[in-house]
């Protein structure tokens, strides 16, 4: 098998996987913030955070892999200050922070698993704010001063800080509000006291005052309880290689007493842009993955569209593309549907052809380089159209790229994919039975009852394309 190589934010370069703890790999990818829906944005950085992980696997690396859920300390602002967002949704709301809490976060993994993005178990930073007040006290004589605020790191007293974001440090530090009082605009909160005469709903006793941890505490402390440090790989969107993945640095290191950053590897996933670019929670168009299924898309086709991309550069979101992809997905569907059945009529069943050593290397090479999906799906596509290989093993072959890719080319079907608006005039199976009906019609050269049926689905909106290269029989 091909060397791993993956791209390290830290170093900017490739560099070969090298296990801390031989065979397995440790991942902490940054959960969401569960004040609000999750857009197709933030689910571009789980679907290349599930990627990650399913290429580990694939390497037969055994794999544990957290994705924590921020449902306390997020700001309105990336650094320190601005409102708490939790505490803001909830009071527009009429809720409380830890139901809204729990809403978003159900909802979110209820689209990561239209995804198609394996299980793992989301820890709750609410969960761990005593293991943060403990943390917070071994670092604060060293590295942290007070302010009315609460408790703040000074960025200065840790070794390079801010090498991970190299030069777009001034533009992360534009975006940083600023505290009175605070010795360098960088600095940050690790605790934030609740202002005198005010209560927050989500507030914990602390030895600096009543109140809630920021943000950055929350990923050091998860990471080190929940895999150790130093661990293998730390993900998130690239935003966050500005300021809260060097803080997080930052706190490693002073925790740490030394130059060890925590995780060994830093990746981050580049933005589903829109025309306006960055999409984002506050601005844009806010498309969540429910408002994609809600046009008639199957999830998994936007599964499909993040795939087409490498991680690490802009793609752009747009209907077209989207269609263009599902398009892409049922076309391999329809091909794993015909290998299927010429399986069922040669009798040789999976597993009846040894893979050898070049075909089990065709996805290989191009996931050990960075994680080249593109190039992973054409050699997918190789595969399904290659008529010298046997069904049987093709379907093997698609079996591995199914684990590989999370596309679930094994189960989906043509009908799976059919676009289907949920504001649709008509039903989908009202539709089948009378596209069956006007088969029959045809079939019984009832040309009269067949065009009948034509135009009763033309009054409702469907079109029947007859002959369809891909096989569509009708179109909303
Ligand atoms: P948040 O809930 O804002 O912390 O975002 C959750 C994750 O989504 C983080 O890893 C962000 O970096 C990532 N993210 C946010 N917006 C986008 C975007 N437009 N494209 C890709 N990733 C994003
Ligand atoms: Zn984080």
């Amino acid at each position: 098998m091909a060397d791993l190589t993956l791209f390290n934010s830290l170093t900017r370069s490739l560099e070969a996987f090298a296990p801390i703890h031989p065979g397995e790999a440790r991942v902490y990818s940054c959960g969401p913030t569960v004040y609000n829906y999750q857009h197709v944005g933030n689910m571009r950085a789980y679907v290349f955070a599930d990627t990650l992980g399913r290429a580990l696997s694939f390497k037969g690396y055994k794999l544990t892999h957290v994705v924590n859920i921020t449902d306390v300390g997020h700001l309105t602002s990336d650094a320190d200050a601005g409102d708490d967002k939790m505490e803001k949704a909830a009071a527009s709301l009429g809720k409380s922070a830890w139901d809204i809490a729990r809403h978003y976060q159900e909802a979110f993994e209820a689209d990561l698993a239209r995804l198609n993005v394996r299980k793992l178990a989301h820890p709750r930073a609410t969960e761990y704010v005593e293991a943060m007040i403990e943390w917070a006290k071994a670092i604060e004589a060293k590295h942290c001063y007070r302010l009315d605020g609460g408790l703040y790191f000074d960025v200065s007293t840790v070794p390079e800080y801010g090498r991970l974001a190299r030069a777009s440090t001034d533009e992360g530090e534009s975006r940083i509000d600023s505290v009175e009082g605070k010795r360098h605009a960088a600095d940050f909160a690790i605790w934030r006291a609740t202002p005198p005469g005010e209560s927050r709903q989500m507030e914990w006793d602390s030895p600096w005052g009543r109140g809630a941890p920021g943000w950055h505490i929350e990923c050091s402390v998860m990471s080190a309880e929940l895999l150790g440090h130093p661990f293998d790989i730390h993900t998130g969107g690239i935003d966050h290689r500005e300021i809260h993945h060097p803080n997080e640095i930052a706190q490693n290191q002073a925790h740490a007493c030394g130059p060890d950053t925590g995780a060994r590897i830093w990746m981050h996933n580049n933005f589903l842009v829109d025309r306006r670019g960055k999409m984002s929670k506050s601005t844009g168009e806010f498309l969540t993955l429910q408002s994609l299924v809600d046009r008639g898309y199957h999830p998994l086709a936007y599964r499909l569209m993040c795939l087409q991309a490498h991680y690490r550069s802009e793609l752009e979101f747009t209907w077209e593309g989207l269609g263009a992809a599902l398009v892409r997905l049922k076309r391999m569907v329809m091909a794993v549907e015909k290998l299927k059945a010429d399986m069922a009529v040669s009798k040789q069943p999976e597993g009846s052809f040894p893979l050898s050593e070049q075909e089990l290397a065709l996805f290989d090479d191009a996931i050990s380089a960075d994680l080249a999906t593109p190039e992973v799906l054409t050699a997918l596509e190789g595969v399904l159209s290659n008529k010298k290989m046997p069904a049987a093993k093709r379907i093997q072959l698609v079996r591995i790229a199914d684990d590989l890719l999370g596309l679930n080319l094994l189960e989906l079907t043509r009908g799976d994919l059919r676009i289907d608006p949920a504001d649709a005039p008509i039903a989908q199976d009202e539709i089948d039975r009378l596209i069956a009906r006007r088969k029959q019609a045809r079939a019984e050269k009832d040309f009269a009852a067949s065009d009948a049926i034509r135009d009763e689905l033309a009054a409702k909106g469907v079109e029947v394309m007859d002959g369809d290269a891909l096989g569509w029989e009708w179109k909303l």
